[in-house]
């Protein structure tokens, strides 16, 4: 009898680790391996036949997978909004066959409520009470801004590992609630790092640069677009090296620090926009994702398989 139990319990101990996945024969696996509120996420699903495609819906988002040939995985990047609540969230995957056929199948995927921090900070009066005319100006920024985040690139551009912008220490997190002047202001959206004025800032990843101007609150700013709804911000810039439809490499100079806009002192605010949630730039920075397309490199094919 003991031993019957011992039985039913490591198999219900199997059944935890691995659900439907055995049964059906796909599996998925994600990273970070604990996601909170404003995490980004990568998806890896393995299909035990060939399909055509796959897409996602998470969270409200749909999103499309790509295939990693080297390590036969299909991929994608997504991530929980700062709002989402403790819970857990089934996504749902739906594959294409060569002859058409339609394959779902659905895996819940848990998100921990992270509380983060608040701070007090003072900033010009300009910046919490702005001026009629400064109102107008924030107001056409807002245009120009929404108009940039409408580019969706339907490919994927980056490829491989996001890299650090710059080579220094965090001044602020992202998340962080910031009360400016004693009135509670905006969360945090970004990650904030420590360098003086005229340090040379680098793209995280390939992409097309979508917007590259003087903006009333972020100063002089640069987004690009890493394509499938993934942008990247740079904030408070001195001086730009880039300009709007330029192409830009991983870790290509797009411009040099500053303090610029609404800033306390120079520094560089690099943020995460995906499908119109901002998400945390230091956990993406920290992902292991492909190099597809790029094979030659037995580095990162040392960190696929480890993955
Ligand atoms: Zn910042």
């Amino acid at each position: 009898m003991r031993f019957f139990f011992l039985v039913a319990g490591s198999l219900l101990l199997l059944c935890v680790h691995l659900p439907a996945a055995a049964a059906a024969g796909w599996t998925l696996t994600y990273a970070p391996a604990q996601i909170v509120n404003g995490s980004p996420v990568v998806i890896r699903v393995t299909i035990p036949r060939f399909v055509r495609s796959l897409t996602g819906v998470w969270l409200g988002h749909e999103f499309r997978f790509d295939f990693d040939e080297r390590a036969k995985v299909w991929t994608a990047l997504a991530g929980a909004g700062l709002e989402t609540k403790a819970g857990s969230y089934a996504i749902e995957l739906d594959a294409e066959t060569p002859d058409g056929q339609a394959i779902s199948w659905e895996k819940e995927i848990p998100v921990r409520w992270r509380r983060y921090p608040r701070v007090t900070l003072k900033v010009p009066e300009r910046y919490t009470a702005p001026s009629a005319e400064e109102q107008r100006e924030i107001e056409q920024d807002k245009k120009i801004k929404d108009e940039a985040f409408k580019t969706v690139s339907a490919g994927r551009e980056w490829r491989g590992n996001f890299a650090t912008p710059v080579a220094a220490k965090i001044s602020e997190v992202f998340g962080v609630q910031r009360i400016f002047n004693g009135t509670v202001g905006a969360t945090h959206q970004g990650l904030d790092f420590r360098v003086p004025t005229g340090t040379a800032v680098a793209a995280v990843n390939r992409g097309r640069v979508i917007l590259a101007r003087a903006l009333f609150f972020e100063g002089n700013c640069v987004v690009i677009d890493h394509g499938q709804g993934l942008m990247t911000l740079y904030l408070h810039l001195s001086k730009f090296l880039v300009a709007e439809g330029d192409e830009v490499r991983k870790g290509q100079r797009i411009g040099l620090s500053g303090g610029t806009g609404r800033a306390t002192g120079p520094h560089l605010h690099l943020a995460v926009r995906w499908q119109g949630e901002y998400l945390n730039p230091q956990v993406l920075l920290g992902l292991r994702l492909p190099d597809a397309g790029d094979s030659a490199k037995t580095s990162s094919r040392k960190k696929q398989t480890h993955n």
